[in-house]
């Protein structure tokens, strides 16, 4: 059972990323979900694509998929036309990106706000992921949509966006930890689990956003990687992870007890 590893886990920007890469590649990961950048308006383009692919080659690295970027003021559903063309060209570069190195989905959040707000931002957010399509088929690599908190924004979001493309165009990644703060587990798998293109695996107490290595909270592993099989997800399994103050600073030791996590809870259940 191969695993991925979300690349942004270290709370140190300091840490060049050739060495981080190297690290995760030592401690047994032969695959990442790439999110450096996710909150950053930095369009790779061709030259970007070419560093980013030295390093991969360089560390012996495959990219499974690609976080999408929330980065400044640039929204796809946005209602300023600044802000959604700026979220559209992130997307498209994520895209072609991914594409380029071989992965295959690129995660979307959803909109913020409630109620009428959030319905209208997520009709927004279908027109935008309209114009996506001709680069979804173009690139051959799929949008996802992330459930996050609460329960009734996943509930209207992930509803909406699943019901109005097909599965070759929009599917679902599931966030363990933001469903288990949602307390929407059992909802998302029913619902979504028929649609999942990709996993971001963590853990947390159920009061917050915390991406803990597995096992260090209360998300039902059992549950969840049974879920998983019966889905018959076999796409590799992605940790989402942040090296926090409670592991301490030694970044190999973190990955090795994420990978001795992963093979003891993340694997097929
Ligand atoms: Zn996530």
């Amino acid at each position: 059972m191969p695993y991925s590893i979300t690349t942004d886990y270290h709370v140190d920007p300091a840490v060049p990323w050739a060495l981080q890469l190297r690290r995760m590649r030592a401690a047994g990961f032969d695959r990442i979900h790439w999110c450096w950048d996710w909150n950053a308006n930095v369009v790779y383009g061709e030259a970007g694509l070419a560093r980013v692919r030295d390093l991969l080659t360089e560390a012996d690295l495959a990219l499974a998929d690609t976080h999408g970027a929330i980065a400044g003021e640039a929204r796809e559903y946005s209602v300023d036309p600044a802000q959604r063309a700026a979220g559209l060209a992130l997307h498209r570069d994520r895209l072609a990106f991914t594409a380029a190195l071989g992965g295959d989905v690129v995660v979307l959040h959803p909109p913020e706000g409630r109620g009428e707000e959030l319905e209208a931002a997520t009709e927004r957010m279908v027109a935008a992921c309209l114009e996506l399509v001709p680069t979804v088929r173009q690139t051959g690599v799929r949008l996802a949509i992330e459930n996050i908190w609460p329960s009734e924004r996943n509930r209207l979001v992930i509803a909406r966006l699943l019901s109005a493309f097909e599965p070759d165009i929009m599917g679902f990644c599931l966030d363990s930890g933001h469903a288990n703060v949602a307390g929407d587990l059992d909802w998302l798998i029913d619902y979504a689990f028929d649609r999942l293109l990709a996993v971001h695996l963590h853990d947390n107490d159920g009061s917050g956003d915390q991406h803990l290595l597995p096992g260090d909270g209360t998300v039902p592993w059992d549950k969840l990687t049974s879920a998983l099989r019966d889905a018959g997800y076999a796409k590799v399994r992605n940790l989402e992870l942040s090296m926090s103050a409670r592991y301490g600073g030694d970044e190999e030791a973190f990955l090795g007890e994420a990978m001795v996590r992963a093979e003891r809870l993340v694997g097929c259940g």
